[in-house]
Order: C-alpha cells, then sequence, then structure tokens
C-alpha cells in the first residue's frame, strides 16, 4: 500500500518559510505586499481571492484586492494594472482567471510587469522557465517538484511521464522538472495506447482534468504517482488519479484534496518575496 505525499504537512512546513521571511523583510523596512485584481463574480474566483487574502494576512504579508464588475472595459483594467506596476509598495500582482467574456487573457496577463507576475503567466517568465533563468513561475507546476523534493524524492535520473500539456500545468512542468534532471515523456489526448507510456514512468504525474482516469493497470508496481488534478464531482472533489485503486501499487502517493493544490498559496506569497529581490530588493 502506497504512503501519502502529504500536501498539508509540506505546505505547514512552506508556510513557517514564508512566514519568516516576511518578518525578515519587515525588520528591513520592507511590508510585502500582494494585489489581487478580480474582475466580475465567478463564484470560485471569489472564493480562491478571499482565501489568499486570509492566508496572506495570517502570515504579515499586505494585501489588496481590487473587484471589477464584469462589464469593466479592458483598458479601464489595463489603468489598474499600470498603477499596481508603478506601485513600489506593491510586491507581486495576481489577476484571477478566467476572465469575462471579450476580456483577452493575453493582453491582461503580458500587461502584467514581469518581476511582478507572481502567477507566473507572463511569457517572459514562461520564456525564464524555457531558459533556466530566474523568474517567477506557475505555482501548480512548482507544487508539483516541492512535494516530490520535500518528501525526500530524488528526482535526477528518473524516468517522469506528464499526462497533461496544458498551458496552466504540463507545459511549464516539462521544463520545470527536466531542469532537475528527469527524463521527460509528455502524454496528452491524441497520445495512442496511454498506459504503455505511464506503465514506464518511475514518477507519473497527472494534470489532465479528468476524474480518476489514471487507472491501476496503468501504473508500474512501485513508481510515485503525483495527482496535479481537480475535478468537482457529486459530494466533493477528486484527481485525475483513481487513489484507491492506484495506493494499492504505487510505492508513493498524492491525494486530493491533500496533496499538490494544499502548497499552491504558499508558493504563490513566495513568489511575492522572489518579487521582492527581482525587483531589486536585497535581503
Ligand atoms: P488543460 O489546459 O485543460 O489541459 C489538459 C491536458 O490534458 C491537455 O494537454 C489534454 O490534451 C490532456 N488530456 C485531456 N484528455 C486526455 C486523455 N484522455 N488522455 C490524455 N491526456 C488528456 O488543463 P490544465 O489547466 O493544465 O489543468 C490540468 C489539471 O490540473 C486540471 O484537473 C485542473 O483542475 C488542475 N489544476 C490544479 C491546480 C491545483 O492547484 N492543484 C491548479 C490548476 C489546475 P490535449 O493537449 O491534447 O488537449
Amino acid at each position: 500500500m502506497a504512503q501519502l505525499l502529504d500536501g498539508k504537512a509540506v505546505a505547514k512546513i512552506l508556510k513557517e518559510e514564508v512566514r519568516e521571511e516576511i518578518t525578515k523583510w519587515k525588520e528591513k523596512g520592507v511590508q510585502p505586499k500582494l494585489a489581487v485584481i478580480l474582475v466580475g463574480d465567478d463564484p470560485a474566483s471569489v472564493v480562491y481571492a478571499r482565501s489568499k487574502q486570509k492566508v496572506a494576512e495570517g502570515m504579515g504579508m499586505a494585501f489588496e484586492l481590487f473587484t471589477m464588475p464584469s462589464d469593466t472595459p479592458e483598458a479601464d483594467i489595463l489603468k489598474q494594472i499600470d498603477l499596481l506596476n508603478n506601485d513600489k509598495d506593491v510586491h507581486g500582482i495576481m489577476i484571477e482567471l478566467p476572465l469575462p467574456k471579450g476580456i483577452s487573457k493575453n493582453v491582461i496577463t503580458t500587461a502584467v510587469q514581469p518581476n511582478k507576475d507572481v502567477d507566473g503567466g507572463h511569457p517572459i517568465n514562461r520564456g525564464y522557465i524555457l531558459s533556466g533563468e530566474e523568474g517567477l513561475f506557475p505555482a501548480t507546476p512548482e507544487s508539483c517538484i516541492e512535494l516530490l523534493l520535500r518528501s525526500g524524492v530524488e528526482i535526477a535520473g528518473k524516468h517522469v511521464v506528464l499526462v497533461g500539456r496544458g498551458e496552466t500545468v504540463g507545459k511549464p512542468l516539462v521544463f520545470m522538472i527536466l531542469k532537475y534532471n528527469a527524463t521527460v515523456t509528455i502524454c496528452h489526448s491524441k497520445t495512442p495506447d496511454l498506459g504503455s507510456f505511464t506503465r514506464q514512468a518511475d514518477i507519473l504525474i497527472a494534470a489532465v482534468g479528468r476524474a480518476k482516469m489514471i487507472k491501476k493497470d496503468m501504473v508500474r508496481p512501485g513508481a510515485i504517482v503525483v495527482d496535479a488534478g481537480i475535478n468537482e464531482i457529486p459530494g466533493g472533489i477528486c484527481g485525475d488519479v483513481d487513489f484507491e485503486g492506484v495506493q494499492e501499487v504505487a510505492s508513493l502517493i498524492s491525494p486530493v484534496p491533500g496533496g499538490v493544490g494544499s502548497l499552491t498559496t504558499a508558493l504563490l506569497m513566495r513568489n511575492v518575496l522572489k518579487g521582492i529581490v527581482l525587483q531589486g530588493g536585497t535581503r
């Protein structure tokens, strides 16, 4: 029976580290601050924004939420981003997604100053993922890597099979995990005989968005399984991995909830602190 890759336990440690670093910045006269822009009233986005506020303030980070109605013209959102880009007291800017219809995600994401782009969506930060330079990288793929490393898993030399090449998780994760010297195979919806690839994985990472699609017979006995999926099902959420079956063959497995998703808010806050340095602050 697999042991758990315990996201909640790792998140607790990460939050403590971030809290300590915030205190150090404050002692140097810098009050770390995250600004979140929420356009429209998508219920999940409202919950996510409020939860970020709670975590940020609980850690001693300043937080400001800018809410705008769903019919806000794109130009007005850009104006708000420009103000935040030029505000020296703001170190991180996050735009809650999805944006309302008619607003271009690309235009808005690209307007955020790259060294304040804590969500890691700006093309310059995407480029840094490829080049290996320091930048701000998206929290969910980072979370998959942190969960492995902090659970004592050696990534170097392992065959990592990723299922999913989405913009949010799979695609950035390819190069982020390559940096740790894994051998990487990427699968997607057009991959024939998916199981023949997933069964070769030392570390199997699912980022698909299809409830419980990775079954026990798709996993090599002893493999490590990381589930980045979040799928709503009656009565709650589940991952892309059929946890009940796969835990019988895997050596380590991340649960949903309580796995990858548990780390993302702490990693977002860590990006705010990384942003301070990228903006010229000295530790
Ligand atoms: P996405 O952009 O929709 O990408 C999904 C990927 O899965 C695509 O590459 C798609 O292939 C592939 N796929 C779909 N059906 C498949 C199948 N039957 N076999 C193999 N591959 C298949 O998704 P995303 O935004 O990257 O998100 C992926 C998952 O992560 C979702 O469950 C999402 O909810 C979750 N997520 C979690 C967090 C967190 O905090 N834990 C944050 C963000 C997202 P094609 O490219 O060929 O279409």
